[in-house]
C-alpha cells in the first residue's frame, strides 16, 4: 500500500481546463518533434507530414455523465459520438477521413444493443465520408464509455486555430444556439415524470426540432465546404460544445482579445425561444451556457464581410475588441453586461 500523500487537492478546485493545464503545462518533453505543430489547447492537434497536415481529436462520452440510456437510443448515441469528434476536425477548417472507436461495456449490453450502436456509428461514417479504422474494446463494471478519435487532413493555408483572432475581427456563428440544451431539458423532465409514475407516456410536445438537436446533432461540414467555395478563411475558429460563452472565452483568452456581442445577433430558433420561456429560462442564457450545439464559432477579417453577408446560415453577432474591454453582451434592452466565463463547470461537465 502506498503511504497517504501529505496533500490532497480536489479536482473540482481546478476545474476541467485548469486540470488539463496543471497536468500538461511546464513539461519540457511536451513537444519533442518539430512535426508537432499544434499540441494541447485547440479543437484538435496538428501534425506536419510534409505535404499535408494531419489533424487529430479525441472525445470520450461516459454513461451517466454525457448520455443517459433511458432516453438516448443506442443508434443515436453511436451517431452522436462520431459527430462530436468530426465537429472538432471541422473546427480546424480540416476534413476528417478516419475514426477509431474504443468502447468499454458491461455484460448488461447485448450483441443486438451493440449492433444498434454500430449502426449509428456507420451511418455517421457514411454520411460524413469517414472510415472506421480501428479502436479498442474492453469491459466495464457498470456503465458504457465510448471514446472516438478522429483523424483529418488540412492545408497550411486553411487550418484555423483558436489563437489567431484579431481586434476588429467580426464574430460569426453558423446556426442557432440553445436548442440542444432545451431538448435535454424536455428529455430530463419526461424522465423524472416517468420515474415518479412509470405508467405515464412521455410528452415530447411535438418538439422534434429541440429533441433532435440534442439526440442527433450534425457537424457543419457544409460550412467548411461553403468557406472553401467562397475563398473564405476564418481568422480563428472553435466549435460550440460547451456553450457560446465558454467558446468565446477560449477564443479571447487564446487570441488575447476581448469581445463585444450583440444579443440581437445571437441566433435562437423560435421553438427554443418558446421552450425556454416554458421552463422559465432566459433564451439568451440557454444560448450562452447550454452547449452541445456543434455549430462553428469563428472570426473573420472585416475586409471579408462581403464573402459572408449573403451566405445562408452565417450570423454576424459581434466583434473582437481589445483585451482590456473584456467580454461583453449588449442586451436587447440596451444594457451592457460582462459575459461570465462558462465551461469551468464542475468536473464531469461537458464533453
Ligand atoms: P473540445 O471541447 O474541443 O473537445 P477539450 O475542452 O476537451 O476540447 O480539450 C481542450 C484541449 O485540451 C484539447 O486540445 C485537448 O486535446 C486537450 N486535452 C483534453 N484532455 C486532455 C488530457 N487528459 N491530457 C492532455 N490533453 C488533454
Ligand atoms: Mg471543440
Amino acid at each position: 500500500m502506498a503511504e497517504a500523500s501529505p496533500q490532497r487537492t480536489d479536482v473540482n478546485e481546478l476545474g476541467e481546463f485548469g486540470l488539463i493545464e496543471h497536468l500538461t503545462k511546464q513539461r519540457p518533453e511536451t513537444t519533442q518533434h518539430a512535426s508537432t505543430i499544434k499540441s494541447i489547447g485547440d479543437d484538435a492537434a496538428v501534425i506536419d507530414q510534409g505535404d499535408a497536415l494531419t489533424v487529430v481529436s479525441t472525445d470520450m462520452l461516459v454513461e451517466g455523465i454525457h448520455f443517459d440510456l433511458m432516453y438516448t437510443p443506442l443508434k443515436h448515441l453511436g451517431y452522436k459520438s462520431v459527430v462530436v469528434n468530426l465537429s472538432d476536425i471541422y473546427a480546424m477548417n480540416a476534413q476528417p477521413e478516419q475514426i477509431t472507436v474504443s468502447i468499454a461495456i458491461s455484460n448488461r449490453f447485448s450483441v443486438e444493443a451493440l449492433e444498434e450502436l454500430y449502426d449509428g456509428i456507420y451511418t455517421a461514417c457514411r454520411y460524413y465520408g469517414v472510415d472506421l479504422v480501428g479502436g479498442d474494446m474492453t469491459s466495464s463494471p457498470r456503465g458504457m464509455v465510448i471514446s472516438v478519435t478522429a483523424i483529418g487532413k488540412g492545408t497550411r493555408e486553411k487550418l484555423t486555430y483558436r489563437n489567431t483572432a484579431k481586434v476588429g475581427d467580426l464574430l460569426c456563428v453558423t446556426g442557432n444556439l440553445g436548442a440542444a440544451y432545451l431538448g435535454l431539458q424536455i428529455l430530463e423532465r419526461e424522465k423524472q415524470l416517468y420515474l415518479s409514475n412509470p405508467g405515464i407516456q412521455p410528452d415530447l410536445e411535438d418538439q422534434d426540432f429541440l429533441v433532435g438537436r440534442q439526440l442527433k446533432p450534425e457537424a457543419r461540414r457544409d460550412m467548411i465546404e461553403l468557406f472553401a467555395k467562397n475563398q473564405l478563411v476564418p481568422t480563428a475558429m472553435i466549435d460550440i460544445s460547451d456553450g457560446l460563452a465558454s467558446e468565446i472565452f477560449h477564443l479571447c483568452q487564446q487570441s488575447g482579445t476581448g469581445a463585444f456581442v450583440e444579443e440581437s445577433g445571437v441566433p435562437i430558433h423560435p421553438d427554443a425561444e418558446l421552450m425556454a420561456l416554458k421552463f422559465q429560462l432566459d433564451p439568451i442564457t440557454c444560448a450562452l451556457s447550454g452547449g452541445e450545439d456543434y455549430e462553428l464559432l469563428f472570426t473573420i477579417d472585416p475586409a471579408d464581410v462581403d464573402k459572408v453577408k449573403y451566405l445562408p446560415d452565417i450570423y454576424i453577432m459581434g466583434e473582437m475588441t481589445r483585451p482590456e474591454d473584456g467580454i461583453k453582451l449588449h442586451t436587447k434592452g440596451g444594457n451592457i453586461h460582462p459575459i461570465k466565463a462558462q465551461g469551468w463547470r464542475h468536473f464531469g461537465g461537458g464533453a
